[in-house]
């Protein structure tokens, strides 16, 4: 049962605890990296800081049908900098690339050791999906995940969300939250931190979400709602490539994974001519190997060109092979395998619709998020970032996301020995975020009423959606609606006065569309400062419609200024370290 709302601030309990090294996020990063600080430093108390249960949390909690990046005993770590490279429209970061690549498969492997079954082909290799890809039955990769970090001695905290960081001047010394059932305030001092809390969904309006009964049919975990990158634009961290967006194919009506079929299956997209968009427009671009910014965008392209709807041609597959994937499925989408039979539709008679996807911020996809150097340091000292929150590496995946936990363990626990004092905490600021974290609980309870997140976020989302190159405008932006979407983010952000919860649950909402709010005005003005169109289907400047290398060959950065809220965008130049043309794999 969850703890009743407190009417005044004096009636919401304390638990502060002090830990050497504080992760916050348990999902894959999170996890990966507290497995690798215990058996680096046993004697270390490990903290863990979950918004959701660490068994069945973030991207991975109903499971994955694939690793989407490993690398093959033909394959290299400079080849996989290329590729990525290639498919990024030749922007991320080599260094952070390479060090990723690095403990990539190592990762991996140890997770079939702890149980994760890993399919085979004759020769007994791991069975490819595609280059890259290797098929994975992963319904329960999370669960072994969790049981893992127990067994290495961990502590986790389960059902506590951060809210913001515990600061000492610009120096991280932890963090503070709520408990979504206890209702407690946490206040966790620790001698370093590490963010892992998932990338920003839920910023933009889904075609998929009728605001009723799907309020959260989107494609990623709808809990990370980008709060880690809230904390980080606060606290005046640096960030990085907001504005390429990850914005991907799906199922219509459903939203569900498409490399499954396009990959798995050779299904090519095809448009309702029975066109093969890829292989016929796209052939200069790689054709059905495409970047997927150009796979993303092509389906919107045909319909604007009338030649939608568009599907996946599944009609050449054997019913033995529809099992087959109808089992993925229920590896990684159970509902999926629903979705089809509820419909009643044979998938070798009649193909799969697609669709593009509502925009994500996902560093483990593209490459927004903190800007960190190869140790996994942010700009804020202590403060260490891996997974989909840290910036500079696109197509990290599964495994990359866990190679980056353990980086950022190794990070963290050399920055610890080298601490001379653990910082101070400052009352004032705890009281203050006290204040700031109950306001919607406390608002409820003595005024009765007010704006509940529920509305706001529909209003945050259509507005994203229409002003800031959401789906329902094909990604499609220039610079007056972007400047109105910013006149009205603040609006809204004003309006966050007016916030109330009616329990603990809608208190954390609360929190979820504050942090949206400070995230999509990042992003806004990361979309506003590049003006070219780098990649079509994730950021579609119209009014830039060309590439522009001599202006935007480069990272576009930010910085919130954490006294006056100022946002200053900034660019930081490209350093290669693999040679060879950063547009071609
Ligand atoms: C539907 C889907 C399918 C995918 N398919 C594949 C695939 O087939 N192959 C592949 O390689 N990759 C795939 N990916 C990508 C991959 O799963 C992710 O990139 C990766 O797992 C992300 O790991 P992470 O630790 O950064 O984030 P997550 O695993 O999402 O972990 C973030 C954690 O932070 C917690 N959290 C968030 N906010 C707070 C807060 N305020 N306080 C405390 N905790 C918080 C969340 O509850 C969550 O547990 C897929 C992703 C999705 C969503």
């Amino acid at each position: 049962m969850a703890a009743k709302l407190p009417a005044k601030l004096e009636e919401v309990g304390e638990v502060r605890l002090e830990t050497d090294i504080l992760i916050i996020g348990a999902g894959n990063a999170g996890c990966y990296a507290a497995i690798e600080a215990k058996r680096r430093r046993p004697d270390l108390r490990v903290t863990l800081m979950e918004k959701a249960h660490i068994d069945r949390s973030g991207c991975l909690a109903s499971g994955m049908d694939a690793i989407n990046t490993y690398i093959k005993k033909n394959e290299t770590v400079e080849n996989l900098v290329r590729w990525s490279r290639a498919q990024a429209g030749g922007l991320l970061r080599e260094d952070l690339t390479i060090t990723m690549a690095e403990l990539l498969n190592q990762a991996i492997e140890e997770w079939e050791e702890w149980g994760l079954p890993i399919k085979k082909d004759e020769n007994g290799e791991y069975l490819a999906r595609g280059r890259w890809d290797i098929a994975i039955q992963g319904s329960e990769m999370k669960v072994i995940l969790a049981e893992k970090v127990r067994e290495y001695g961990c502590e986790v905290l389960n059902r506590v969300v951060a809210t913001n960081y515990l600061l000492d001047g610009d120096r991280v010394i932890g963090a503070m939250g709520f408990g979504v059932r206890d209702g407690k305030f946490y206040i966790i001092k620790a001698g370093a931190t590490i963010v892992a809390t998932g990338g920003a969904a839920g910023l933009y309006k889904p075609y998929t979400n009728d605001g009723v009964d799907s309020h959260h049919q989107i494609w990623y975990c709808p809990f990370n709602v980008g709060t880690g990158y809230a904390m980080g634009i606060r606290a005046g961290a640096e960030m990085t490539t907001f504005e390429m967006r990850w914005c991907a194919v799906r199922t219509k009506d459903f939203n569900g994974p498409i490399d499954t079929i396009s990959v798995g299956y050779k299904a090519p997209m095809i448009n309702a001519k029975g066109e093969k968009i890829l292989a016929e427009r796209y052939a200069h671009m790689g054709g059905d190997a495409s970047p997927r910014f150009v796979r993303a965008n092509a389906p919107m392209e045909e319909w604007l060109a009338g030649r939608g709807p568009c599907y996946v041609d599944t009609r050449h597959m054997t019913p033995e092979q529809v099992k087959t994937l109808k089992i993925d499925y229920l590896n990684e989408r159970p509902s999926f395998v629903l979705f089809l039979a509820a419909r009643g539709q044979d998938i070798t008679r009649e193909p799969i619709e697609v669709y593009g996807s509502d925009p994500y911020i996902v560093g483990g996809h593209t490459a927004s998020g903190y800007w960190i150097d190869v140790k996994r340091a942010t700009t804020l000292p202590g403060l260490f970032a891996c997974g989909d929150v840290a910036g500079g590496v696109p197509n990290k995946f599964v495994g990359g996301c866990a190679a980056e936990g353990m980086l950022a363990a190794r990070g963290a626990i050399e920055y610890l020995e080298s601490l001379a004092d653990r910082g101070q905490v400052d009352e004032s600021l705890v009281a203050a975020e006290k204040a700031r974290v109950y306001a919607p609980a406390i608002r409820q309870v003595r005024e009765g009423d007010g704006v509940i997140p529920r509305e706001m976020e529909e209003r945050l989302q259509r507005l994203m959606d229409e002003y800031a190159g959401g789906v329902h405008q094909f990604y499609r932006m220039n610079r007056e609606r972007l400047e109105y979407a910013l006149k009205h983010l603040a609006i809204l952000k004003d309006q966050t006065r007016y916030l109330v919860a009616h329990d603990l649950h809608e208190l954390m909402e609360a929190h979820e569309i504050i942090d949206r709010l400070d995230v999509a005005e990042v992003l806004v003005h990361h979309l506003l400062f590049r003006e070219e169109t780098r990649w079509p289907g994730w950021q579609n400047r119209v009014d830039f419609p060309e590439r522009d290398d001599t202006r935007f060959d480069c990272f576009v950065n930010s910085r919130r200024n954490p006294q006056t809220g100022e946002i200053e965008v900034f660019t930081r130049p490209y350093e290669q370290i693999i040679p060879g043309d950063r547009y071609r794999p």
